[in-house]
C-alpha cells in the first residue's frame, strides 16, 4: 500500500475511533502492511484522535524501527504476531469499544447468532483469557483463536479486529461493537431470539457470494 495513502487512512481512522469514544486517552493501535517487509504502526503514549503523521512510525516484520522518530504502540507484538499466523491479513485495529469491553469484562462471548449482518461479517467472536497487555502472555493468549477468528475480545481489556485491507479491518471493529449493543440492549429487555439454525447456515453460504474475505467460524449445531 502507498506510504502516504496508509497514513492518511489510519490518522482518519483514530480520529473515528477516538469520536467514537471507543478508546479514551491514549489506548488503542492500528497498523497497516505496506508490503511484505514493512508496517506502518500507530505511536505508544499519543491519542488515536490527535495523530499526525509524523507520528507513525514504519517497522519490519521484527519491529525494529525504519522510519520514525515516535515508539510504536507498545502492542505491538500482537500486530507482527497476527501478520505472522495470517498471510491474508493486511490491517489489525485494536480498541476499547465500551459494549464489546463490557462483555470482555463479564466474560460473556459475543456468540449468539441474533443479526443477520452479524452473522455475515463476524460468526461468533470468541474471548481470549485475560493476559497483561504488551507482553507475550497477549500475544499467546489469542494465538489459537486465528485459525477461525478476524476478531476477538480481550478479557478485561478490549477487542481486536483484522482485515484485508484497513477499512474492512475497522469496519469490523465497527460491526462488532454494535452487535455488543444490540445484544446488550436485547438482554435488558429480558429476551434474546436468535436466527433459526437453517437460515444461519443461509447467511453463511452468502458470504462467498457477496466477497466476504476473512475467516469467520462456521455454526456448528
Ligand atoms: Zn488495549
Amino acid at each position: 500500500m502507498n506510504p502516504d495513502e496508509a497514513k492518511a487512512m489510519i490518522l482518519d481512522i483514530g480520529q473515528r475511533m477516538y469520536s467514537k469514544e471507543w478508546v479514551a486517552s491514549n489506548d488503542g493501535n492500528i497498523s497497516v502492511k505496506l508490503d511484505a517487509d514493512r508496517v506502518l504502526v500507530t505511536p505508544t503514549r499519543q491519542s488515536k484522535g490527535y495523530m499526525t503523521a509524523g507520528m507513525l512510525s514504519i517497522v519490519d516484520r521484527q519491529g525494529h524501527v525504519l522510519e520514525g522518530t515516535y515508539q510504536p504502540t507498545s502492542e505491538l507484538k500482537m500486530h507482527l504476531k497476527i501478520y505472522e499466523m495470517r498471510p491474508d491479513v493486511n490491517a489489525v485495529v485494536h480498541a476499547h469499544p465500551p459494549f464489546a469491553t463490557s462483555f470482555a469484562v463479564a466474560g460473556i462471548p459475543l456468540d449468539r447468532y441474533i443479526l443477520a449482518e452479524a452473522v455475515f461479517e463476524l460468526g461468533k467472536v470468541p474471548i481470549a483469557p485475560y493476559a497483561t497487555p504488551s507482553t507475550d502472555e497477549l500475544t499467546d493468549s489469542f494465538v489459537d483463536l486465528l485459525s477461525e477468528h478476524d476478531c476477538f475480545l480481550l478479557k478485561n481489556h478490549g477487542a481486536t479486529t483484522m482485515g484485508i485491507d484497513l477499512m474492512t479491518a475497522y469496519y469490523k471493529m465497527e460491526s462488532l461493537e454494535h452487535l455488543a449493543k444490540i445484544m446488550n440492549y436485547a438482554s435488558s429487555l429480558g429476551k434474546m431470539d436468535e436466527i433459526p439454525q437453517d437460515k444461519v447456515r443461509v447467511l453463511e453460504g452468502m458470504r462467498q457470494k457477496y466477497g466476504i474475505h476473512g475467516r469467520q467460524p462456521k455454526s456448528t449445531v
